[in-house]
């Protein structure tokens, strides 16, 4: 029988100090829950699921209750999960009413032929299932949206910068909160889900990385599992995901994870941050963001939680 391993991460970008330890607290939540799953002899596949949606409905995380609003001041929320013994996977994106979009992103997977399932239709799908509706759109949010509206005339860089140049945005952090999870069980059976309101203020209709398969997430029971966070364009561009499975061919998840930012950094700049698990269960980080909130379980070093890496 394998050890078990979860590690969960709350989004690279720049997190404001006084959020800091709600933000640590949360992934310290979220991996627990996933941990105790997969010490009861569940799959990889519920723990990665069950430690998402523990995020989902803690409101101080981007993803399902508490996304962040785009331009015009809605939600539109991307999740995925991917199973490394089938290499089985979907997405869901552009969500608005579904508590739970890694539930729909299960149920896409489970349940369809599609790999990638967006907006009503998707949304429809999740009512003939029956899973739960929510308003995801939080006061909170809609401060923070009218905050960033008011800045729009002030603005002139950034890691967006076509989008940065046309909506004219400065000091508003784009980035951030988005949340992930990867798991490997007794069986040795890997896999990765997340779940994410997207960047702030991203154009209507915008896609990010988070249901891509290979660019947001990525599992595979012979390579590994990874999911990234930041700036979804450059997890698409480059494939990150799926690239930094590759590289478990050779390296540890640490040296994978490390590796992936530092091309990242070289091809594309700053903006990104990555999570891995190996066939071992051992786990990696690497960010070039300011911050990555992160949450480790394994059963031989126990809860580990950080800021940065
Ligand atoms: N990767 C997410 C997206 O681009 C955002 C994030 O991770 O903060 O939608």
């Amino acid at each position: 029988m394998k050890g078990s391993t979860i590690i969960v991460h709350g989004g690279a970008g720049d997190w404001p100090e006084p959020k800091q330890a709600a933000g640590l607290s949360g992934v310290r939540q979220a991996a627990t829950r996933g941990f105790r799953l997969l010490q009861q002899g569940r799959t990889a596949m519920l723990a990665v699921e069950a430690a998402v949606m523990e995020m989902e409905d803690n409101p101080v995380f981007n993803a399902g209750r508490g996304s962040t609003l785009n331009l015009v001041g809605n939600v539109e929320a991307d999740a995925g999960i991917m199973d490394g013994k089938t290499r089985c996977g979907a997405g869901v994106a552009l969500l608005q009413r579904v508590k739970n979009p890694i539930r729909l992103a299960r149920v896409v997977m489970e349940k369809t032929d599609h790999a990638l399932l967006a907006g009503n239709s998707a949304e429809k799908l999740g009512e003939a299932f029956g899973l739960p509706k929510a308003n995801l759109k939080l006061p909170e949010r809609v401060q923070q949206w009218k905050q960033a509206r008011r800045q729009l005339e002030k603005a002139d860089h950034g890691d967006f910068s076509r989008n940065l140049k046309l909506i004219r945005i400065k000091g508003q952090s784009l980035l951030g909160d988005t949340v992930g999870a990867l798991a490997i069980d007794r069986n040795g059976d890997l896999a990765a889900a997340d779940s994410t309101g997207g960047v702030s203020l991203k154009l209507p209709g915008r896609i990010g990385d988070s249901p891509i398969l290979g660019a947001g997430l990525y599992a595979d029971n012979k390579l590994g599992a990874a999911t990234a966070t930041g700036v979804g364009e450059i997890a698409m561009r480059l494939v990150v995901s799926k690239s930094a499975c590759d590289a478990m061919q050779a390296l540890t998840a640490q040296q994978a994870a490390s590796q992936t930012v530092r091309k990242v950094t070289r091809l594309a700049g700053r903006g990104l941050g990555i999570v891995t698990l190996d066939r071992k269960g051992r786990f990696g980080v690497a960010h070039n963001t300011p911050h990555l909130c992160w949450a480790g379980f394994t059963r031989s070093r126990g809860l580990i939680s950080q800021m940065r890496q």
